[in-house]
């Protein structure tokens, strides 16, 4: 330990996340990082979960600043997540970043759930810059474990700068609401289809009209003894969370299906064609 080239070079990290300044999150990631690099701290100025890859373009973007923690500033925007990280790179560092990190986010980002997350879309930003990235999540209701988190968050955040990272690749990282001794290790895992955004709970608004809170669904059941019950196969992120490991999994930009590109091209090509239809 303490001998790495983490430490002997100083690397420059950027943190960005989703839930804006001031929170725990933000706190301990930042506590944990400035111990490994030189931090850059560029935070929307509000709430912006669910707010997955969009950017800002039909307004200019502000930089203002604020304190992340005591000696350590950080920058606001009033853009998204996607904007903090290209804003934080290309005109703060001048694209001197090592590694960009977003989180911790108050919540999992498991599964489906993760292409409408800000947290891993700003990681997913930082690959499109052709930087390494992780997105880091905390799960379960209780708040108070991002010390866990903030904690795997270095650990996988130095083996990234020690080891590198393919182009175009990101990791999702969902720690579970656990004490470090009781988490049973890192688990490299694929996508569950997980996703706690799919119901609306319809409300009475204050002047009588009818409202809709989007994602109050809770995919996990309780068995009477308390266990948890999901559909999430071996090998997949809920999965693995549950099972009390911290989930690793690796990410791309690149939507395309490929087992379909060749199922598909026989008859799209064709039959999608209005002049070579018989
Ligand atoms: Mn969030």
């Amino acid at each position: 330990m303490g001998d790495s080239i983490v430490t002997s070079k100083a690397m420059t990290i950027l943190v960005t996340n989703d839930d804006g300044p001031g929170t725990e999150g933000l706190k301990q990631l930042c506590e944990a990082l400035r111990e490994i690099g030189e931090l850059v701290v560029v935070v929307p100025d509000r709430q912006r979960s669910g707010s997955s890859h969009s950017i800002t373009t039909a307004e200019p973007l502000r930089l203002t600043e604020t304190k992340a923690v005591d000696g350590l500033t950080a920058y606001l925007t009033n853009g998204t997540p996607a904007d903090c990280v290209a804003l934080g790179v290309g005109e703060l560092a001048k694209g001197a970043v090592d590694l960009v990190i977003s989180g911790i986010n108050h919540g999992w980002n498991l599964g489906i759930d993760t292409s409408y997350s800000g947290t891993v879309m700003a990681a997913a930003e930082a690959s499109v810059l052709s930087l390494p990235a992780l997105a880091v999540s905390v799960g379960g209701s209780e708040p108070g474990r991002f010390t866990t988190a903030s904690h795997f968050a270095r650990s996988i955040a130095e083996s990234v700068l020690r080891e590198g990272m393919p182009g175009g690749t990101f990791l999702n990282v969902n720690v579970p609401n656990l004490p470090p001794e009781e988490i049973k290790g890192v688990a490299v895992t694929s996508l569950s289809r997980w996703t706690s955004c799919d119901n609306f709970d319809r409300r009475r608004d204050p002047r009588g009209g009818t409202c809709f809170w989007r994602g109050g669904n809770n995919p996990v059941r309780f068995t009477p003894e308390g266990k948890v019950e999901h559909n999430a196969p071996p090998g997949t992120d809920a999965h693995a969370v549950f099972q009390g490991f911290v989930s690793v999994t690796p990410l791309r930009l690149d939507f395309t299906d490929i087992e379909s590109l060749s199922s598909l091209r026989p008859w799209l090509e064709v039959a999608g064609h209005p002049a070579k239809r018989g």
